[in-house]
Order: structure tokens, then C-alpha cells, then sequence
């Protein structure tokens, strides 16, 4: 964008114009209170989970190298050596530190009993034996080895699966295998994969 002007550049000379005519220039002091921010910080690059466009982002943590200290995420930001990004986020993908210290996130599984309104927390063992035993029954019900005219389908399409849109190439092909392998024709994604 040679010889051009975009919204942030101009924002920044403006602020920078602002000072300077003030007779200061913050972009010294704004550069320290960054490095303050993450200084003494681990960083951890993950995916932003909000859309297909999948961003990189790297979150910085603090205290999780120290004994008796609660790890606690500081900072997240856009990851400059994505090549899908390239270090900028949405406003989506800017509020993610709100989204994973949210106290309303689910962080384990809840089961609600037939005929109940409550949701009530599940260990993760339990969970997974028990998707694990309801997939196996309703594929035992569902499951149609060959059509009305004794051509083979090896079809179940009582079950469905949803795939989101972060998750990576490793996982989309263990849910391929997984859906062939159980005969599931009912398939959607938000990235459509
Ligand atoms: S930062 Fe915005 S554009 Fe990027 S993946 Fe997240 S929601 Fe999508």
C-alpha cells in the first residue's frame, strides 16, 4: 500500500501528530506498557474458535513456571507469523481473553436426565461411556447394510455429526474415519470441509 493511507496508519500519525505538537511523543511509553504486559509471560499459539477463518493467535500466560501459583491469562493477540492473519484479529477474536475467563464457560460436561430441567456436572469418563453407549445402540437401530433393491449402502442416517470450524486437519480426518466407519450420512460443518 505504497503512497496509501489505511484507518490504523492514520489513527497512529494522528495520535503521534497530537502528542508531538504537545510537545510529547507516547509511542516510547505505549511500546514499554506493552512490554510490560507480557513481559515474564509464557506464550501459547492456538486457533481463534469464533469462525472458519481460523486466526492465530498467541496467548500469553503468567505464574504458570512458578510453584504455588495459579497460571493465569494476561494477554491474547493476533499472531504475527500467521500467514492467515498475519498478527490482526477481528473484534470477535480481540475479546477472546473475556471469552476464556468468562465465568459462565463450560469447562466440563453436564447431563440432564430424562424428564428433568436441571443439568447436573459429569465426570468425562462417564461422558464419553456414555456417548460411547448411545452411538453404538442407535447405530444398532439405525443401521441399513443394503437398500431395497440388495445393493449395499452400509448407511446410518438416524445419527448425525456436526464438525466445527477450528478444528484441524488431524481432527476433520479422525471424524472422517469415525463417520465412514459408522455409516453416518447426515454431515455438517461450518467451515465445510
Ligand atoms: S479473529 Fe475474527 S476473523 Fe479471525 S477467526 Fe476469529 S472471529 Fe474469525
Amino acid at each position: 500500500m505504497d503512497g496509501q493511507m489505511n484507518r490504523r496508519g492514520f489513527l497512529g500519525s494522528s495520535a503521534a501528530l497530537a502528542a508531538t505538537a504537545l510537545g510529547f511523543d507516547l509511542r516510547p511509553a505505549a511500546a514499554m506498557v506493552r512490554e510490560l504486559k507480557i513481559s515474564r509471560t509464557t506464550q501459547t499459539q492456538s486457533v481463534c474458535p469464533y469462525c472458519a477463518v481460523g486466526c492465530s493467535v498467541v496467548i500469553h500466560t503468567l505464574g504458570d513456571k512458578a510453584h504455588n501459583v495459579k497460571p493465569a491469562i494476561v494477554h491474547i493477540e493476533g499472531d504475527p507469523a500467521s500467514p492467515i492473519n498475519r498478527g490482526t484479529l477481528c473484534p470477535k477474536g480481540a475479546s477472546l481473553k473475556e471469552f476464556v475467563l468468562s465465568d459462565r464457560r463450560l469447562t466440563r460436561p453436564l447431563h440432564r436426565a430424562p424428564g428433568s430441567s436441571q443439568w447436573t456436572p459429569i465426570e468425562w469418563d462417564d461422558a464419553l461411556t456414555r456417548m460411547a453407549r448411545l452411538i453404538k445402540d442407535s447405530r444398532d437401530r439405525g443401521f441399513v447394510a443394503a437398500d431395497s433393491q440388495g445393493r449395499t449402502v452400509n448407511s446410518l442416517a438416524t445419527v448425525g455429526m456436526i464438525g466445527g470450524c477450528t478444528d484441524t486437519n488431524e481432527v476433520n480426518y479422525l471424524l472422517g474415519k469415525l463417520r465412514f466407519g459408522l455409516g453416518i450420512v447426515p454431515y455438517e460443518n461450518q467451515a465445510r470441509l
